[in-house]
């Protein structure tokens, strides 16, 4: 997948604001300070078009943008945001729920873990929100580089039984580009598939 050209089309507060067109979807969703803002930069190869968790106000925001012209790389809001007051704390839960709940153009939502964190409530939330929606999911530890090989595996192992996945987590790194092109793989794989459940509404 060579990215031609990635563009910032909109923040939306709710619902109402979400693009309407009929491209596809890939949304990426974890907590704040995962390195998911990282992540997307260095799968569309741009420095930083995708701003961090920590920017105020981000964290009730769901940001599109348009790659290729062809499909929407969605950034949810990162949840659980420590120095946020606890209302502003709380806002992920609506807008990521509205949002699996109401774009059918979802072709898979990019759930991003950090190697070195136990999974919790939020995530696991996260994570039965995407069965009770059907909505695809794909797994990702990030910063691997932040622990050796072993150790990485034995994480790995752990974050997925926490979680009940069915496969391996992809070990990634924005540090040493482990999982990049793998990543990108998939995405490009699931903007091939042929949507089963998109409906014509
Ligand atoms: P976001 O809040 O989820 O968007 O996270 P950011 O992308 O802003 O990253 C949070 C922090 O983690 C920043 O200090 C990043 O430099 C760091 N970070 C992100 N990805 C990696 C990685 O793969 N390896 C390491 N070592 N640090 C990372």
């Amino acid at each position: 997948m060579k990215i031609l050209s990635a563009e910032f089309v909109t923040s939306a507060v709710g619902p109402k604001q979400f693009p309407a067109d009929r491209r596809p979807q890939i949304a990426f969703a974890g907590r704040s300070n995962v390195g998911k803002s990282s992540l997307i930069n260095a799968l569309l190869n741009r420095k930083s078009l995708v701003k961090t968790s920590a920017t105020p106000g981000k964290t009730q925001l769901v940001n599109f943008f348009l790659i290729n012209n062809e499909f929407y790389c969605v950034d949810l809001p990162g949840y659980g945001y420590a120095r946020a007051p606890r209302s502003v704390v709380d806002a992920w839960a609506p807008m990521i729920e509205g949002y699996l709940r109401d774009s059918p153009q979802i072709r898979v939502v990019v759930v991003l873990l950090d190697i070195r964190r136990e999974p919790d409530a939020r995530d696991e939330r996260l994570v039965a929100w995407l069965a009770h929606y059907g909505v695809p999911a794909f797994y990702v530890l990030t910063k691997a580089d932040k622990m050796k090989r072993n150790e990485a595996a034995r994480a790995q192992r752990a974050i997925a039984k926490a979680l009940g996945l069915d496969a391996s987590p992809l070990l990634t790194s924005v540090k040493t580009g482990q999982g990049i092109v793998e990543l990108k793989a998939e995405i490009a794989n699931r903007l091939n598939e042929r949507p089963g459940n998109i409906t014509s509404s």
